[in-house]
């Protein structure tokens, strides 16, 4: 990445993305097209909506945190109509409950849900949700944008349609780069789809696929990282990948529960963990200390959970010794923040 910049339509920078979508394949476990966005994820989960769906088209959004919600507040700013199922913040809406709103409302033409909910740590159960969405016509949409790469979804196996992540999660990059995998039944709905897009028109990058080409300039220094990345990923293997990703998300919660904290996350994930943070103290100056003082880099908790969690990534380039020093450092604050009298 580091090398001098290259023009993107050239024989060597096809050549890059073609080895850099072929890898990326592997890594969402499809064999379908994955298109790759310049933008943050955001911009794939928008593209999810507006190439499959109509103004006044019914969706649900299983909303087990702020990325749940977040897939509401783009529907509603579409004009679609949108039927929200709450869990808990730490909790995930149960496979069950999707098949009753599903049988409750035949109108229903997707189910939007996260895999990781990453502001609250919990995995949602992709696989079984799958399996009663694919008992209806509706398509599954599946925010990955932390998860893939670290918490285990086989797109094609499993029948998800749409797959969305972005680089700077569990793939290792800087942000920058988002990207969507279409299954067959999301591709016969593109053709009637009314939603107006243009940037994040997802046949104008059909169109480019067979000559590795763009419609609009790639940004080509994070897709040479990607292709080292993914290659990084393929080298260890994805099952080796998902297996560390698991191991690193036990220790660091046994970790946090033998410093006397509280899991928050109902359904652990491999990819992030989170813990409430002890009554009297303020989660915000935890983050605050760790970064400033320890230069340790941990996230807190967001809206509602603002100051309430804490939350610890282990996907992607994380690895045992960064989780180590860091929880040792994090009990050190702890006890420092507790001799000090909280705030
Ligand atoms: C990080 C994250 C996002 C945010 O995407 P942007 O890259 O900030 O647009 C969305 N969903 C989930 C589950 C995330 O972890």
């Amino acid at each position: 990445m580091a090398e001098p910049v290259i023009h993107h339509r050239t024989p060597q920078y096809r050549k890059i993305f073609e080895q850099a979508t072929g890898r990326l394949k592997r890594v969402f476990m499809t064999q379908g097209p994955v298109y790759t966005i310049t933008g943050s994820g955001t911009s794939a989960m928008e593209a999810s909506l507006v190439n499959f769906h109509s103004a006044g088209d019914e969706v649900l959004v299983l909303e087990a945190g702020k990325f749940g919600e977040r897939f509401t507040h783009l529907a509603k700013a579409y004009g679609l109509k949108v039927t929200v199922l709450k869990a808990p913040y730490g909790d995930v809406v149960e496979p069950e409950e999707v098949k009753a709103a599903l049988k409750k409302n035949p109108l229903i033409r997707a189910v939007c849900s996260q895999l990781c909910e990453t502001s609250t740590a919990a995995l949602h159960d992709v696989k079984e949700i799958a399996k009663v969405v694919q008992q209806s016509s509706a398509l599954l949409i599946v925010d990955a944008i932390s998860g893939l790469g670290a918490d285990r979804l086989e797109t094609d196996a499993w029948g998800v349609d749409l797959v969305v992540t972005a680089s700077q999660k569990a793939l290792m990059l800087p942000p920058g780069l988002a990207f969507i995998s279409v299954s067959e039944k999301a591709q016969a709905r593109m053709k009637a789809a009314r939603l107006p897009k243009f940037y994040l028109n997802l046949a104008l990058y059909e169109k480019g696929m067979p000559d590795w080409d763009t419609p609009f300039t790639s940004a080509l220094t994070l897709v040479i990282g990607l292709n080292k990345a993914l290659e990084m990923i393929e080298a260890e293997g994805l099952e080796s990948v998902f297996k560390r990703c698991q191991l690193l998300g036990e220790f660091t919660r046994a970790k946090l529960k033998s410093l006397g904290l509280e899991l928050f996350s109902k359904a652990p994930s491999a990819t992030v963990s989170a813990a409430s943070v002890p009554a009297g103290i303020n989660g915000e100056e935890i983050v605050k200390i760790m970064r400033d003082q320890k230069g340790v880099s941990i996230a807190g908790g967001q809206g509602e959970m603002k100051g309430k969690i804490i939350r610890i990534a282990h996907m992607g380039a994380i690895t045992k010794k960064d989780l180590e020093e860091g929880l040792v450092l994090l009990e050190e604050t702890l006890n420092e923040m507790k001799v000090k009298g909280a705030k």
